[in-house]
C-alpha cells in the first residue's frame, strides 16, 4: 500500500476554505475546479436576494430568495454570517455548514470579506483563507465584461466596490495572483494539501503513532 493511502486514512477534522475576491478575479472558476476535482469537498450555497443570473440554477449557485424570506431566515438564526454585497444580500445557511463540519468533511465557501471576517470570529481553527487578486484592474474590467451576464451599471459597481474588497487582502491566511488559471489553482491546490497535513488537523496521529510505537519488529 502506498504511503499516501495510509496517511489519507488518517482521522482529520474537516476545514472551512473560504476564497474571497472583488468580483470577476475569478474565485468561482477557481471553487469549480476545485469542486470536480477533490471530491472531498463540498460547496456551501450560500442564500441570496439578487436575481438570478441566467446560467445560474437555483439550489445549486445560490438558493434565491425574496428580501423577506432572507430576513425571516436571519431573525431565526438559521444564518452563520450574512453581508450586503454590491447593493443585495449574502449569507451562509448554518445547517449544511455545521452538518459537514460534525461529519468531518471540507467545506468551500465563495464569501466577501465581510462573510470572511464572521467566519473567522467564529470558527478561527477551522478556517483557512484564501484571497483572489486579479493581475490587474484593467484585467478584472475585461473579466467582467467577457463574463456578459450582468448589466453595464452592475459591472460598473461591481468595479468600484472591488477597491473595498482588495483592501482586505491583508486580513487572509494566503494570496493568489489569478493571472494564468492553471497556475493559480495549482497554487490553490497546494495551499489545500499542506493544510490538511497539518498536525492539529489530524487527532487520528495518535492512534497512529501509538500503533506504529507498539509494532513488534
Ligand atoms: P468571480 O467569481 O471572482 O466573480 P469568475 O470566476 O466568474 O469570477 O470569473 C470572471 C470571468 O473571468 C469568467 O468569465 C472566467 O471564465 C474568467 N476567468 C477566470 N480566471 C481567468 C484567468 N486566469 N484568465 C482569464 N479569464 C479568467
Ligand atoms: P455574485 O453576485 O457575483 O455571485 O457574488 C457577489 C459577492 O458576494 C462575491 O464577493 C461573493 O463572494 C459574495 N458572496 C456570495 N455568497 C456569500 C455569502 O454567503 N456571504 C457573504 N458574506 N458573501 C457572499
Amino acid at each position: 500500500m502506498a504511503v499516501n493511502d495510509i496517511g489519507s486514512r488518517i482521522r482529520r477534522r474537516g476545514l472551512m476554505l473560504v476564497l474571497s475576491s472583488p468580483s470577476g478575479a475569478g474565485k468561482s472558476t477557481i471553487a469549480r475546479n476545485l469542486l470536480e476535482s477533490d471530491k472531498d469537498f463540498e460547496l456551501s450555497v450560500s442564500v441570496t436576494t439578487r436575481p438570478r443570473r441566467g446560467s445560474e440554477i437555483d439550489g445549486r449557485h445560490y438558493h434565491f430568495r425574496s428580501k423577506r424570506e432572507f430576513e425571516s431566515l436571519r431573525d431565526n438564526d438559521e444564518l452563520l454570517e450574512w453581508a450586503e454585497v454590491h447593493g443585495n444580500f449574502y449569507a451562509t445557511p448554518r445547517a449544511a455548514a455545521e452538518k459537514a463540519m460534525a461529519e468531518g468533511r471540507d467545506m468551500l465557501f465563495d464569501i466577501d470579506w465581510q462573510g470572511a471576517k464572521q467566519l473567522r470570529e467564529k470558527m478561527r481553527g477551522d478556517i483557512v483563507s484564501i484571497f483572489i487578486l486579479p493581475p490587474s484592474m484593467a484585467e478584472l474590467k475585461a473579466r467582467l465584461k467577457r463574463r456578459a451576464e450582468d448589466q453595464e451599471s452592475v459591472i460598473e459597481t461591481r468595479l468600484l466596490n472591488a477597491r473595498e474588497e482588495i483592501e482586505h487582502w491583508g486580513e487572509y491566511d494566503f494570496v493568489v495572483i489569478n493571472d494564468d488559471l492553471d497556475r493559480a489553482f495549482t497554487e490553490v491546490v497546494a495551499i489545500v494539501t499542506g493544510e490538511r497535513l497539518r498536525r492539529d488537523r489530524r487527532p487520528g496521529l495518535f492512534d497512529f503513532v501509538s500503533g506504529l510505537l507498539d509494532e513488534k519488529v
